[in-house]
């Protein structure tokens, strides 16, 4: 694997110093927050992934012709079914067949519980970095702090940087115990230890991302730490097409999902003992078509898809009636689906109150059997069920937002539980009233305890009224939380029956503006009730009802004729 590149395979000006004999080149191949997605997926018209098997071929393809490295900036074991089913293993075993040289553990690689990350590390063929990740129990590092690599004429040293952001963006328990180490301070003693044992190139492997929210992140590092050539990272899922200079240190970074290959050339003057340049791009979807999918790779991912699939088929309950997750009804209203999972997540969390949106309910499931695999298919995401501490006033801001273009279809639709609200029509913007509590007013001072996604729990879908808020808790996965509920609540009749309730009213904001109308069959789209606090006649309110649904179709012509 690391052979010696051919002095002429040297392009350029480093041509008369190849026949000096004194310059190598090194390549690395580099992933970033592949989050499960190891299987080829063309279908995904704005996000096509390479895949494993093909990568295996790329991998293979620049190994025939020098020495090649492979690293990934982490997130690679959590984020699909594929991935999920096996507690990450199965990407860890995959992995193991390109030749990955080495892993930083992402935050969400820590996702199934540090137990389950340090089994990872031990089926795993590669080193896992993390230089600033302590025990505090054993007193030890879990990890491999560095690793240099003998090329022949020259070393290199690399070292791992884990995110300290896992402590809150993985769920809490899954870091006790754990501790993330100052970041700069672990960098410089990593490379003097790197230099002083004779490293001639330096490599930061991290998991720390450009984001300007995050508090630390890889310029806490080049701002601060001298003598890294190449920074390897992952977290923010940037793409970099050349790289970033910063200083003398180049950052790389493949964005996600495996839709690009990181390809980075370093050149190394093995008399001068140093990096005389670098380069980086990366391999598009389109320019990994190139390469053949490797056989053996893939074989394998079919049959580990082969073994899911037994998973999937389990059958977690039984629903007498059809849960209704028909993106068009999940994002204009309260569904019976809706409701079941937005109890799910109180009942799991003991929140005040749940809302989840609309376009995170992407399928319904028909009545009869439920199978472990069509709950994945209603939530696929993989999403976390998130307690934050909000106040009333983020809790009305939020229903505000999430029906500002309510009767029109929005994934951002919200779902509640522990709570109702009514949507106020009106032309110049839509408003709620009456939010109920448990049946009681909200207080826009009080605060609750919101059970959502972890996805809206940061700010998700324009939730930006989340963004920030103190974490209560994170659990589990929406997907497993629900089948739990599922099965909790098919047990006593062998089937469970879901209904719409009315948490989710519909008023309208003048009754001046109440048109003559004849046709009352709205009510199973349009429910009325209190508005403002006064209780409208059953007379009014069919009036209101029909109004409102003529006041739909009006709005939907007008938005349909601009598309
Ligand atoms: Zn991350």
């Amino acid at each position: 694997m690391l052979t010696q590149v051919a002095a002429a395979q040297i392009h350029g000006e480093s041509i008369t110093e190849a026949a000096t004999g004194t310059t190598q080149i090194l390549t690395i191949l580099h992933t970033n927050d592949i989050h499960g997605h190891i299987e080829a997926d063309a279908t995904v018209s704005d996000g096509a992934t390479i895949g494993a098997a093909r990568y295996k071929s790329i991998i293979n393809s620049y190994e025939a012709k020098g020495n090649v490295l492979v690293f990934d900036a982490g997130d690679a074991t959590h984020g699909t079914n594929f991935a999920t089913l096996s507690d990450g293993e199965n990407i860890i075993s995959l992995m193991n067949d390109l030749g990955i040289d080495g892993f930083v553990p992402g935050n969400h690689d820590f996702n199934y519980g540090f137990t389950q990350l340090k089994k990872l590390q031990s089926l795993a063929a590669f080193p896992v970095l993390a230089a600033n990740v302590t025990e505090d129990a054993a007193g030890t590092d879990p990890f491999t702090s560095n690793k240099i690599f003998d090329m022949g004429t020259y070393q290199v040293g690399v070292f791992g940087l884990a995110t300290p952001e896992t402590k809150t963006k993985s769920n809490p328990l899954n870091t006790t115990g754990v501790t993330f180490t100052d970041v700069v301070a672990t960098a410089n003693a990593q490379v003097a230890a790197l230099k002083a044992a004779g490293a001639d190139v330096i490599i930061m492997l991290s998991h720390l991302g450009e984001d300007a929210a995050s508090p630390i992140n890889t310029f806490t590092v080049t701002s601060q730490v001298a003598g890294i050539d190449l920074i390897i990272d992952g977290h923010s899922h940037t793409v970099l097409p050349a790289g970033r200079q910063e200083g003398s240190t180049m950052i790389v970074s493949a964005g996600e999902y495996m839709q690009n290959i990181g390809h980075v050339e370093i050149t190394v003057d093995t008399t001068a003992q140093d990096v005389t340049g670098i380069t980086a791009n990366l391999i598009t979807f389109e320019g990994s078509q190139a390469y053949a999918a490797d056989p053996a790779v893939a074989a394998k991912i079919t049959a580990l898809d082969a073994g899911n699939n037994a998973v999937l088929s389990v059958v977690v309950g039984k629903t007498a009636t059809e849960l209704d997750g028909l993106r068009q009804n999940v994002r204009t209203g309260e569904t019976n689906l809706g409701n079941l999972i937005t109890d799910a997540m109180i009942a799991e969390s003991g929140a005040d109150v749940a809302l989840t949106n609309g376009g995170g309910i992407r399928a319904s499931i028909t009545a009869g059997d439920i199978t472990m695999g069509q709950v994945l298919t209603v939530l696929p995401f993989g999403n976390l069920l998130t307690v934050i501490r909000v106040t009333g006033q983020d809790i009305i801001n939020a229903l505000t937002f999430g029906v500002s273009d309510y009767p029109n279809s929005a994934g951002k639709f919200p779902h509640v539980a522990g709570m109702t609200y009514q949507i106020v029509l009106n032309a110049s913007g839509n408003k709620v009233a009456n939010v109920l509590i448990a049946g009681v007013p909200i207080d826009p001072a009080k605060t609750y305890k919101l059970a959502t996604n972890d996805f809206m729990a940061v700010g998700g879908d324009g939730y930006t009224m989340f963004a920030g808020k103190e974490q209560v808790s994170l659990d589990g996965s929406l997907a497993d939380i629900l089948a739990a509920y599922i099965t909790k609540l098919s047990a006593p009749t062998g089937a469970l029956t879901y209904v719409k309730e009315n948490r989710v009213a519909v008023v309208l904001a003048a009754p001046t503006a109440v048109p003559t109308v004849t046709t009352p069959a709205a009510a199973d789209i349009v429910q009325t009730g209190e508005y403002d606090g006064y209780t409208m006649q059953i007379g009014i309110a069919l009036v209101l009802t029909a109004a409102a649904l003529v006041f739909i179709v009006e709005k939907s012509k007008k938005v349909s004729s601009r598309k």
